[in-house]
């Protein structure tokens, strides 16, 4: 397909912080932004030329909304897989493809996939009822985490268990179909972030080293402090899922370091991803601008890392700090324009470069 002229418009499902970072990154590029949402004052439609408002579901507003745009992205996961065929089935580009939404919408199937492509993941076992999780405690062990299959982010939809009394009852408390996931005593988080081109060229960007507090990112550091094998792993696993759902865009994959130096697969986001948001500043090409690039049928931009960066996110109320943030010459202040600093709300983030 040929690339998207300036002046075409992007499409972008969801109005979330991530869109709005799309939105940007489209706008440099001479596109304009068109934002799909089913939620009322979102921060990427505050930045973005249109805006719809309507259920993921609707199938009219949705092929509306695809005859008005020249390519359609996602920027969170859990777009039902039938709104993103409902596109296609309208006529629309959509990147990337609902087959690699799809599988990383469940947490069993996601799993599933990583180890038939030959990537390891922590012992894992699908449960829908109470008799079928002691079962899998029986055979995984514990500690172990018990999640959603669907709908789970930001270490919600998780319920740890250590004892066997957590286990008792466990199931009725997740209330939804769940994975139970043998406990990684891992070394450290780490995420790999890549694009594929059009043409299926593909670009990574240095491997990020991440810290969560309560399931929530709260800090990542790029270069992870890592071995030269793990990043060469880490290209080639992200490499083989990249080809094999002939994937076009910025796709994500989380991984455990283990203390021999092993990656286990976490999960994968078919999107840009929180851990990237230091390439804004510390990269060539920044995950936005590269996503757009290879859903435009652009050609992608160089990764090449400018400095050492960390990022903070701001979450719920740091984001009140802005003030004293923003007087820090070391630091790039980013706020989302979300109005409501609730707990837990990822409202920001700042970046801190170490220039060479
Ligand atoms: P998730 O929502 O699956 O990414 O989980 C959020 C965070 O919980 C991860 O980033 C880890 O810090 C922790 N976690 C999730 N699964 C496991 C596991 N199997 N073993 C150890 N820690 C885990």
């Amino acid at each position: 397909m040929s690339a998207l002229a300036p002046g075409g418009t992007i499409g972008i499902l969801g109005g979330g912080q991530l869109g709005r970072m799309l939105a940007h990154a489209a706008e440099q590029l001479g596109f304009d932004v068109a934002i799909y949402t089913d939620e009322q004052d979102s921060p990427a439609a505050r930045v973005s030329a249109l805006t719809v408002i309507a259920d993921y579901q609707d199938v009219e507003e949705l092929t509306a909304f695809a005859q008005r745009v020249d390519v359609i992205t996602t920027e969170f996961e859990n777009v039902p897989a039938q709104t993103a065929e409902a596109l296609i089935a309208g006529g629309a580009r959509v990147a990337p493809n609902p087959h690699a939404l799809a599988v990383a919408q469940d947490r069993f199937d996601e799993k599933s996939y990583f180890q038939s492509a030959g990537i390891d993941t922590p012992p894992f076992a699908a449960v829908s009822s109470q008799e079928e999780l002691e079962a899998a405690v029986a055979e995984i062990g514990l500690p172990a985490i018990l999640k959603t299959r669907r709908l789970g982010y930001d270490g919600r939809g998780q319920i740890r268990l250590l004892t066997s009394d957590d286990v008792a009852g466990a199931y009725g408390k997740l209330g939804a179909p769940g994975i139970l996931e043998g406990f990684c005593n891992f070394v450290c988080e780490i995420s790999i972030i890549a694009a594929r081109g059009q043409d299926g060229a593909i670009a990574y960007f240095d491997l990020c080293e991440n810290e969560h507090a309560g399931g929530i990112l709260s800090r990542t550091q790029a270069p992870a402090r890592v071995s030269e094998l793990v990043e060469v792993n880490a290209r080639e696993a992200i490499k083989r899922v990249l080809e094999a759902f002939d994937y076009v865009g910025v796709l994500t994959i989380e991984f455990f370091v283990m203390d021999d130096g092993s990656l286990v697969a976490n999960e994968m986001a078919p999107r840009v991803h929180n851990s990237g948001h230091w390439t804004i500043e510390g990269a060539l090409t920044s995950q936005f601008e590269q996503h757009i690039r290879a859903i435009a049928g652009w050609p992608l931009g160089p990764t090449t890392r400018v400095a050492d960066c960390e990022m903070f996110n701001l979450i719920g109320e740091q984001a009140l700090d802005w003030e004293k943030l923003a007087a820090d010459p070391n630091t790039r202040l980013h706020l989302y324009g979300k109005r409501d600093a609730r707990t837990g709300r990822k409202m920001g983030h700042v970046t801190k470069l170490k220039l060479r």
